[in-house]
């Protein structure tokens, strides 16, 4: 495989991968053999176990709170502590939106908490007063939220789409990913979106993330190879329309 490389590693891509996640597989292996950068793709799915050195970045996607269930205890019976080893190593750890979920310390859900890895100081409660909030009180729809990350002369915008019942809370020790631009983020509450600590990064927006923001999917290649220089400009007419169009819907 060329020099550079990346190796990704996709967690339980069959039971996380609502709204078209895997599309942002798709993005990141185009974009790397566009440039010539080795590209490799691995799956652990339940019960596997998981390769701390295999991946610069490991991936999960969105799920619905009946599979994040099986991942949830999978993940603390067998992957949380390689994740943790992978991300102390300096790996990449994209999540969306369920998988966000699971990076958190847990996921209230009425009657059962499941466990979260614990990588993102935060919580997510899919439940208010005791009850179970009803389908009408899932946060859905086009966001737009303004992210600044390290390398970026300025800030960015992300775009996408958002539909999770859980509500999720940031805790001291974890970082939004952005401020909501529009749309309702982490909780409809306070204005974040996403969560952050190093190179873990978790988000709400699906559409999928990644080929309607491509600035922010050469930016994990580029953090998760540790490239020096910036990736080689791509001809990105296409996807600068999906973009624009994304943050049309948004709003903006
Ligand atoms: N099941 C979770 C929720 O509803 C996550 C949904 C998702 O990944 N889109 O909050």
């Amino acid at each position: 495989m060329p020099d550079p490389r990346l190796r990704v590693l996709a967690l339980y891509p069959d039971l996380m991968n609502i709204y078209a996640d895997r599309g942002n597989l798709l993005l990141l292996e185009r974009r790397c053999a566009w440039r010539g950068i080795g590209f490799s793709l691995l799956g652990a799915g339940l019960g596997d176990l998981l390769d701390p050195e295999a991946a610069d970045l490991y991936y999960i996607g969105g799920g619905q709170d009946r599979d994040q269930r099986l991942c949830a205890y999978d993940l603390a019976e067998h992957k949380g502590e390689a994740l943790h080893e992978a991300a102390a190593r300096g790996a990449v750890v994209l999540a969306v939106c369920g998988g966000y979920q699971l990076l958190g310390r847990s996921y209230q859900l009425a009657g059962e908490t499941l466990p979260g890895v614990g990588l993102l100081d935060c919580n997510t409660v899919r439940t208010e007063d005791g009850a179970v909030l009803g389908s009408g009180d899932r946060l859905i729809g086009n966001v737009a939220i303004e992210v600044q990350l390290e390398r970026m002369a300025e800030p960015q915008v992300l775009a996408g789409f958002e539909n999770h019942g859980g509500r999720t809370h940031l805790g001291p020790a974890a970082r939004p990913l952005g401020k909501v631009l529009r749309g309702l983020g982490n909780n409809g509450n306070d204005g974040l979106e996403g969560g952050r600590a190093g190179k873990v990064i978790g988000t709400y927006l699906h559409g999928p993330l990644l080929p309607k923001n491509v600035w922010f999917a050469d930016w994990l290649i580029a953090t998760a190879i540790g490239a020096d220089e910036p990736l080689a400009p791509l001809d990105d007419r296409l996807e600068r329309l999906a973009h624009l169009e994304a943050r049309r819907a948004a709003g903006i």
